[in-house]
């Protein structure tokens, strides 16, 4: 391909573009602020649904690798009411592929393979128009030119703002995570209760949820109705106060549940924000979006796998029309607007449900959704 492309961000949707797009023998930049690979840590573990972003590690020639990565036993799933005991126990069969769970460090490392990420390149804006291009501004203060320039930058994307005014607006729900290490050998009784996938406990307004990663490493999200400024410490990980603040919201919920937040190390705030429900915009030629920059929604495990999917289906369009991305773009972008719409509204609602004042909402919800 003569045009030259950049993907801003190596998060899921930048790797799996950049990937599917080498795998038909392309060249495309890959621009990261991020200084090296372990600048932070890779964060928790992601389930990819088959039609999905399992489908996309199929398009990028690494579905086989990913079924040997990944946890077919993590999609096991414990529900517990708020005095402990157990509503629902439900454990995949033997042959259950819908939705295993990979860490992220391995998803991350599996899609980098033979790709070339320029390290510590973060992006300060994005102008179009630079002939059918588009101008990328460096936060360094460079800039250099592309036929087209993908935001693939997350949440607070900076490359957003060159096809749309939408920002994202906090859902009124908050979270907070906080880890456990070892887990089977140091807290052996929570191993148990979080078993092989992740154990869930639903009150009102409020839920723990527990979910074990690879290694005897355990995330434990707590989500719950609160201002935006519940936390304003000036370190917003500052362990001991997030931790003392739980044990306060959650006091009087079964003792080896709040085990989970009196163990935990390394507590993190992220309220949770959405885009608008149908975030479209006018197609601007040059700069398009992916993944959460294009359609963030609440995090019920639909992010990662649309921005793959999205990342593998505009790089193969761009391989089969290399002589005019525009107009793979645009059909790209009605493919995206019209599933993102869909999953934004099962999120939307699945968070108000997840985090209600009436808990039966969060099981019967599951019980809509679980394969039985
Ligand atoms: C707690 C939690 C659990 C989740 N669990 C699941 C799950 O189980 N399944 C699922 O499908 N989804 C899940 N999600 C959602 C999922 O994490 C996101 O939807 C997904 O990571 C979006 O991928 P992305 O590539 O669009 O963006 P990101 O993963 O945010 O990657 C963006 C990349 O761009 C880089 N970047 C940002 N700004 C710039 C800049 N200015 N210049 C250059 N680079 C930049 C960042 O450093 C990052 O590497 C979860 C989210 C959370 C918060």
């Amino acid at each position: 391909m003569r045009q030259r492309i950049a993907v801003v961000g190596s998060g899921p949707a930048g790797l799996t573009f950049a990937r599917v797009l080498h795998r038909h023998g392309h060249r495309v930049t890959l621009l990261e602020r991020d200084p090296s690979p372990d600048a932070r840590p890779p964060g928790g573990t992601l389930d990819l649904h088959e039609g999905l972003g399992q489908l996309a590690l199929d398009k990028a020639g690494l579905l086989s690798e990913f079924q040997r990565l990944s946890r077919p036993e993590g999609q096991a799933m414990r529900i517990l009411d708020t005095d402990g005991t157990v509503l629902r126990d439900w454990h995949p069969g033997p042959e259950e592929r819908a939705n295993p769970e990979i860490d992220r460090g391995q998803l991350r490392a599996l899609l980098l393979g033979p790709l070339d990420v320029q390290w510590g390149r973060g992006v300060a804006r994005v102008v179009p128009g630079t002939g059918d291009g588009a101008l990328v501004r460096f936060a360094d203060g460079r800039q250099e030119a592309f036929d087209l320039v993908v935001g693939a930058d997350g949440a607070w994307s900076r490359v957003r703002a060159a096809v749309s005014s939408a920002t994202p607006q906090y859902t009124g729900v908050t979270s907070v995570e906080t880890s456990l290490d070892e887990v089977d050998t140091r807290h052996p009784d929570l191993a148990r209760l979080i078993g092989d996938g992740s154990v869930a406990v639903y009150g009102a307004n409020r839920s723990l949820v527990a979910q074990r990663n690879s290694g005897g490493h355990v995330k434990v999200y707590a989500k719950f109705r609160a201002p935006l400024g519940w936390h304003t410490a000036s370190d917003p990980a500052d362990a001991e106060a997030l931790r003392a603040k739980l044990l306060t919201l959650f006091d009087g919920w079964a003792p080896p549940v709040l085990d989970l937040l009196r163990h935990g190390t390394a507590f993190v705030h992220r309220p949770i924000h959405v885009l608008p429900v149908s975030h479209t915009w006018p197609h601007v030629p040059g700069v398009t979006l992916l993944g959460d920059a294009a359609h963030l929604m609440p995090p019920l495990g639909a992010g990662a796998n649309l921005a793959m999917l999205e990342g593998a289906e505009l790089a193969e369009s761009l391989a089969a029309a290399p002589e005019d991305p525009n107009k793979a773009v645009r059909a790209f972008e009605e493919q995206m607007w019209a599933r993102a719409g869909r999953w934004a509204r099962i999120t939307a609602a699945g968070l108000e449900r997840l985090v209600s004042p009436d808990p039966a909402e969060a099981l019967a919800l599951f019980d809509e959704v679980q394969p039985s």
